[in-house]
């Protein structure tokens, strides 16, 4: 009985996490390749989105940090950052479907998508 039990526990728990793939990669496919932008999440609550192919400066003040992402030319880059590793300025600038810059320190990430809503954000989180 115990032992039937996790065994359908297992097989539930796989039939979730297919359909959920499933999902994640219909929406990814009918997102389509236009109109990329850039996501920022600031411990992962969204903190803006903007569009790769409008040239801007993002100040990204969390209250406790600054980050400063520069959009030129459809790639991102952070440009100025506050945190002690400055790994996130060290990373390449980003312009592809999926890529990121990452800063741990002030705990921001960000992602390039391929436009459309957030629905994909709000499901992944
Ligand atoms: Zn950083």
């Amino acid at each position: 009985m115990h032992k039937r039990l996790q065994k359908n526990d297992v097989l539930f728990l796989s039939a979730t996490a297919l359909l959920l793939a499933a999902v994640l990669a219909a929406m990814l496919l009918f997102r389509g390749k236009s109109g990329k932008q850039v996501v920022i999440t600031v411990d992962r609550e969204v903190f803006g989105t903007y569009p790769l192919s409008q040239d801007n400066v993002v100040r990204i003040d969390t209250g406790t940090s600054v980050n400063e992402l520069t959009i030129e030319n459809g790639t991102a880059k952070m440009t100025e950052a506050d945190c002690p590793d400055k790994l996130c300025m060290h990373q390449k600038a980003i312009s592809r479907e999926r890529e990121t810059i990452v800063c741990l320190p002030n705990k921001i990430v960000v992602t390039v998508t391929g436009g459309g809503d957030s629905s994909l954000d709000a499901i992944v989180n």
